[in-house]
């Protein structure tokens, strides 16, 4: 579809960042090209308009970015997925591993119920470790996943392949 090529289109390529060898997809040209960033995101409300989500779970730093302007597109609430030590009141955590070592993702405890049915929402699934921990942080509140969305996915690196295995749905608005 047209508007999802010129977001496609609008995604740079960094070479050997943060790593020699590693190609880095930079989000930053697609948010200030207003054309895409907009069609970036009716391409999400026309997914989700009519799907009975109640909360956007968003992770930091650049899922902000995009699920606040779904949030405000969807008429939900958004909740926020912090790296440690950010958020002021009290907390659920999750850790996951990384290539080296482990990283946290965050939520404050009373953020979600049972009641929410919660799309999380990120830029981009590389290995999948993130949304993974993100989606173990949301069920634990008793809360339901209904999906989790990016703008790109690099399918080389198994996040959709792990996704999968563990039953997330998964939706992506372009691949690399
Ligand atoms: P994963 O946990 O799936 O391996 O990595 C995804 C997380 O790392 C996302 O939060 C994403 O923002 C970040 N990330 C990893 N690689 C890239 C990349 O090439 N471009 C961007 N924009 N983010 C990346």
């Amino acid at each position: 579809e047209a508007s999802l090529k010129e977001v496609k289109d609008s995604i740079g390529a960094i070479h050997d960042y943060p790593k020699p060898g590693i190609v880095f997809r930079d989000i930053t040209p697609l948010l200030q090209n207003h054309d895409a960033f907009k069609s970036s995101i009716d391409a999400l409300k026309q997914r989700y308009e009519k799907s009975g989500v109640t909360q956007i779970a968003a992770i930091e730093a650049r899922g902000f970015l995009f699920g606040s302007a779904l949030a405000y597109a969807l008429g939900c609430g958004i909740t926020l997925l912090r790296k440690p030590g950010k958020l002021p009141g009290n907390i659920v955590s999750q850790t996951y591993a990384l290539e080296y070592g482990t990283d946290e993702l965050q939520m404050h405890e009373n953020a979600l119920t049972s009641n929410d049915k919660v799309l999380i929402i990120d830029d981009l699934l590389a290995t999948g470790g993130t949304v993974l921990a993100a989606d173990k942080l949301i069920r634990s509140t008793g809360a339901t996943v209904a999906e989790a969305a990016f703008v790109v996915s690099l399918p080389e690196l198994g996040g959709e392949d792990k996704l999968r295995q563990a039953g997330v749905a998964c939706y992506t608005l372009c691949q690399f």
